[in-house]
């Protein structure tokens, strides 16, 4: 029996875990154990290298197994079991589990802090990289990406920085942290702050059902009662609006009062721009200190660093790509809007006249309805669960070559609903991954939203032997009714098709060193390639209507709900585009040209941006950059280009089958083949550009995203 079985189960470190025997009560003791453990390692690697330095004056020579591997052991041992705790945390949460995990949260970071920033792993690294450069060291192409990737992050983490340099970095990054926070809060306080009490029928004219529901919920939570003093309740209300987005988005999509939408759009684009929750102050100082870290890193603006970790290697590149998708959204938004004015005055509706900010989402609601009136809820009867899963699996098999079988009891499981898969090579019939599949929500105890997690990396176990890689995949679509199957919405079904691409690129990843396998060290603005990349396949077709039978009576999806589904996704496209491009420029210039002594304010920077890539100008109360959490609280600084460059590479990935023809199914087939070769295989091992072309044969193009996107036609 090896050591490792007879260690607690949070600290075995490698095999399935045993979700059932890891209680908070072990994360409390076993995560300071364990991070003992590491932190003594580091410190004698440390030690190690720091002789082999003084032997490196000698002429003494440093290789990758020295430094390379125990690091990569040491960061494996931690993601096993914090990765577990983590993932429990996600999906089996409770009071204990979640104060557990917060009580150990400080150590783990602070441990990653510690290792990111040591100075003497980093002159190792350097070691490595100049020996390797001299010819002394052969390291392959995966070997040098790897390092690479990993002097860089060490770099971005100031360690290269000496005496009074690196304590500024220091004390900006820190207060850089808190004033992400501080600028998140004042968003949660200022959207919590504002409620308006909705007493007659009258008022909530137009609201569906369930944001009646949700709104009379809300009453009662805040304890509001009618005149008579009945208990708030969705027929009678009273009912209580917020800024919250579930109720503030239905709300300004249905609600025929024209003065409550406007009153609701003021108060959500000014949020977090008066008083003691004004963000404006802490913006300035965040572009203000993150320009200096730049100076401070070797770069002359933060956009720079941001773009030196990512495929996007330039501003230029950037600005480019937007203004392509801007050129062409522009126009389309254009039209758009009319169409909405044209809907208004075929219903006699006084705002034709001239549109406002709160009257889009509204008719662009009463237009969807007069073109094609797809109800997304009544299409779940065609979409059962299982048959959803046959019809993805088929598809891998059709595209990649791969089988999926079901391995329920196999493994263990954290609920009772989790299911276990195989997933085996077609033509040789071995094995290559695993996945778990949680499909359902557990409202309480199990966090919202879909993700793929990774389970184990692929690999090599401490014996030597080949670890095949395991994926988590999480949905939370509604479970099973006594003989009804579970029934998805067309939106869950690309939920499901989105987060099984992301566990693709893990599962059938054929690099042998795990810290370039599968989605590792994956560029951030192409790791999204692969999960929309299959989105795309629901829009197919064969696909589509091969899968969607009723689960009653086994009858195809109409023709015409299909033909619903295909205008759905064009329909205000080019609006929708241009929202992203106007969000993704303002972040761009915001961190590349505004300066604190350039005499503009951010928020006029942003004004001047909006001329070109808004079509209804920003209104004086304006003052969304206050709210701009993606830039300011979260990590998308510079970055939040990402989502339409990695558009761009999975619209064009697909574009290679719509080019061979989507219905010559030997040249899918292959062309699906070459998409498992090189995108699904090469992983984090090559540069995203190298893995695209390989794939495309050339680099990426934005036609296929403007096509998709319904703005090419009239361009
Ligand atoms: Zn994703």
């Amino acid at each position: 029996m090896s050591a490792s079985l007879l260690a607690p189960p949070l600290l075995r470190g490698e095999g399935l875990p045993d979700f059932a025997a890891t209680t908070p009560e072990q994360v409390r003791q076993q995560i300071p154990a364990l991070l003992e453990v590491l932190n003594a390692n580091l410190s004698e690697l440390e030690q190690s290298l720091e002789l082999t330095s003084t032997e490196q004056a000698a002429g003494e020579l440093l290789s990758w197994d020295q430094v390379m591997d125990p690091l990569q052991r040491l960061g494996e041992r931690l993601r096993w079991s914090w990765g577990l705790v983590s993932h429990l945390n996600g999906v089996c949460n409770s009071a204990e589990l979640r104060e557990a995990h917060q009580s150990q949260q400080g150590a783990v970071v602070a441990f990653g802090n510690r290792a990111g920033q040591s100075r003497t792993l980093y002159r190792a690294l350097e070691r490595l990289q100049q020996q390797h450069e001299t010819g002394s060291l052969r390291l392959d192409a995966t070997q040098e990406r790897i390092l690479t990737a990993e002097l860089l992050e060490m770099q971005l983490r100031g360690v290269a920085l000496e005496g009074e340099a690196q304590a500024a970095f220091n004390a900006a990054s820190e207060e850089l942290a808190e004033l992400a926070t501080r600028f998140g809060n004042h968003v949660l306080d200022a959207t919590n702050g504002w409620t308006l009490a909705l007493h007659t029928p009258e008022q909530v004219e137009g609201l569906p059902e369930s944001l009646r529901q949700l709104l009379a919920q809300a009453a009662r939570e805040a304890s509001l009662s009618s005149a008579e003093g009945h208990e708030a309740c969705a027929e009678t209300g009273p009912w209580l609006l917020g800024l919250d987005m579930p109720r503030a988005m239905p709300f300004l999509k249905y609600s025929h009062r024209r003065d409550l939408r406007e009153q609701l759009y003021k108060a959500q684009v000014s949020r977090a721009s008066s008083g003691d929750l004004d963000n404006r102050p802490l913006i300035e100082r965040i572009l203000t200190l993150k320009g200096e870290q730049a100076l401070r890193l070797g770069y002359a603006t933060w956009a720079e660093v941001s773009l030196a970790s990512k495929m996007a290697h330039s501003v230029d590149a950037v600005e480019g790509l937007l203004e392509d998708l801007r050129a062409a959204a522009f126009p389309a938004a254009q039209r758009e809007l009319q169409a909405l004015a044209a809907c208004a005055g075929r219903q006699g509706a006084p705002e034709a006249a001239e549109l406002r900010p709160w009257d889009v989402s509204f008719w662009a609601e009463v237009l969807r309805r007069e073109s094609f009136d797809l109800h997304g809820e009544a299409l779940r009867p065609w979409f059962p669960l299982p048959r959803v899963l046959d019809g993805l699996f088929a598809l891998c098999g059709r595209l990649f070559g791969i089988r999926i079988e079901a391995a329920d009891g196999e493994a263990p499981v954290w609920h009772a609903d989790v299911r276990f898969f195989r997933v085996f090579d077609a033509s040789s019939d071995q094995a290559i991954a695993s996945f778990f599949l949680d499909p359902y929500s557990r409202p309480g105890s199990k966090r919202g939203g879909a993700w793929m997690d990774t389970c184990l990396d692929r690999g090599r176990d401490a014996a030597g032997r080949p670890v095949l890689p395991v994926a988590y995949l999480i949905c939370n679509q509604s479970p099973p009714v006594g003989e009804t199957p579970s029934l998805m919405t067309f939106e869950e079904v690309e939920t499901l098709f989105h987060e099984f691409g992301h566990g693709l690129q893990h599962m059938l990843t054929t690099v042998e060193r795990p810290q370039a396998a599968g989605i590792n060290h994956v560029e951030w603005d192409a790791v999204e390639l692969p999960s929309q990349f299959m989105e795309n396949w629901c829009y197919d077709r064969s696909t589509l209507l091969g899968m969607a039978r009723h689960w009653q009576t086994a009858e195809p999806l109409p023709e015409a709900e299909f033909a619903k589904l295909l205008a759905a996704r064009t329909f205000m496209g080019g609006s929708a585009t241009l929202r992203q491009v106007h969000f993704a420029l303002v972040d761009l210039r915001l961190h590349s040209v505004w300066t604190p002594g350039s005499g503009l304010s951010p928020e006029d920077l942003r004004r001047q941006i909006a001329a070109t890539t808004t079509v209804l100008a920003p209104i004086p109360e304006d003052a969304f950059l206050c709210a701009f959490g993606h830039i300011f609280a979260g990590g998308y600084s510079a970055g939040y280009y990402s989502y339409k460059w990695a558009e761009v590479l999975s619209a064009d990935a697909f574009s290679a089958f719509e080019e061979v023809g989507l219905e010559d199914e030997p040249a899918v087939q292959s062309t699906g083949r070459r998409f498992r070769d090189t995108v699904l295989s090469l992983g984090g091992s090559r540069s995203p550009a190298e893995v695209f072309e390989a794939f495309r044969g050339r680099a990426p193009s934005p036609e296929a995203l403007i096509r998709h996107s319904g703005l090419a036609a009239a361009a």
